[in-house]
């Protein structure tokens, strides 16, 4: 994946000095972990991850966890292999549907990370899931937000929940509350509501998009982020999760060639787990978030 490309060959290397070697000494382990350091900070991966991360692998490394069928190198590999999925967030998390739908899904992030994008790919998503979802324009902050969302409503074949002029423009609360209201109506299964951006962590928007949560109550919360954000990645995501408690993260934009080395960190330092990840312009560069095919994918 371009996104890692650079890291994955750094850590190849690393990897590449230990073949041959019959036993690690502490010297091998310490100066393959001191690359691997060196790796993951230079992709961008905050430094408080890293610490954990390395001083993890050392002592696991040094430990006298032995795998009988691998030799020492391929060992260092599969520890690195198993913290990487462990700060990728383990286990992959499926979205909770509502025992009572509609459920309701939630998107909060900066402007420009591809919300607005990601509420039609998951929505097609869901379509494909056997799911009946309704997009809902509470993004009422950026003039043509509104419109955006009804041509990606179109492309994936959903209807979408708009304010008329006179009903509820400039409300967001009251748009997202309605929309969810109509699809109790039309009995829709899902509702997905897409809420204005901002460029920066912005104190008043916050508030709107933590008024529309409390509003909607949604069973998911996603923060949609790019992944070439760079090193904001943590301190933005800490602050929606101050703002919104967010109950997943969505990675977007993970074919392009920044290093996304921070975006990964959002998972650790936040605990809430990397649910999907978009890839591409087009609805369909979307899929589930799997912390161990992404791990895979790191160390190819
Ligand atoms: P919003 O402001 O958060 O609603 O962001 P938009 O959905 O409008 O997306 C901003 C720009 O990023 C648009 O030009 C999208 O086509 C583009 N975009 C969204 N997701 C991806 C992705 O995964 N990869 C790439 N390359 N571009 C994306």
């Amino acid at each position: 994946m371009a996104t890692f490309g650079n890291l994955t060959d750094r850590l190849t290397d690393a990897f590449k000095k230990l073949r041959g070697k019959g036993k690690l000494t502490p010297a091998d382990v310490d100066g393959t972990v001191r690359e691997i350091r060196r790796a993951l900070l230079d992709a961008d991966v905050a430094l408080d991850v890293v610490k954990v991360f390395t001083a993890s692998v050392r002592e696991r490394a040094l430990g006298d966890e032995v795998n009988k069928a691998l030799n020492p190198a391929q060992q260092v590999v599969q520890i690195v292999n198993d913290e990487l999925v462990t700060i990728l967030g383990g286990k992959q998390r499926r979205l909770e549907f509502a025992k009572n739908p509609p459920t309701v899904i939630m998107l909060a992030g900066l402007q420009g990370a591809g919300k607005t994008t990601l509420a039609g790919k998951l929505a097609k998503w869901l379509v494909s899931e056997g799911h009946t979802p309704i997009l809902v324009a509470a993004d009422l902050q950026r003039p043509n937000a509104v419109t955006q969302l009804q041509v990606v409503g179109e492309q994936a074949g959903v209807p979408v929940w708009a304010p008329e002029p006179g009903n509820g423009i400039g409300n967001p609360v009251k748009v997202a509350r309605d929309g969810v209201k109509e699809a109790q109506r039309r009995q829709y299964d899902t509702v997905i509501v897409d809420t204005a951006g901002r460029l920066g962590v912005d104190a008043e928007l916050m508030k709107q998009a933590s008024d529309i949560r409390k509003a909607v109550d949604p069973d998911e919360v996603l923060f949609v982020i790019d992944a070439m954000i760079g090193q904001d990645a943590v301190a933005t995501a800490k602050a929606f999760q101050d703002g919104v408690d967010f109950t997943g993260v969505v990675l977007t934009k993970l074919d392009g060639d920044a290093r996304g080395g921070a975006a990964l960190s959002v998972a650790s330092v936040t605990g809430r787990p990397i649910m999907f990840a978009s890839t591409g312009e087009g609805l369909g560069d979307f899929e589930p978030f799997y912390p161990d095919r992404m791990a895979s994918r790191i160390l190819d």
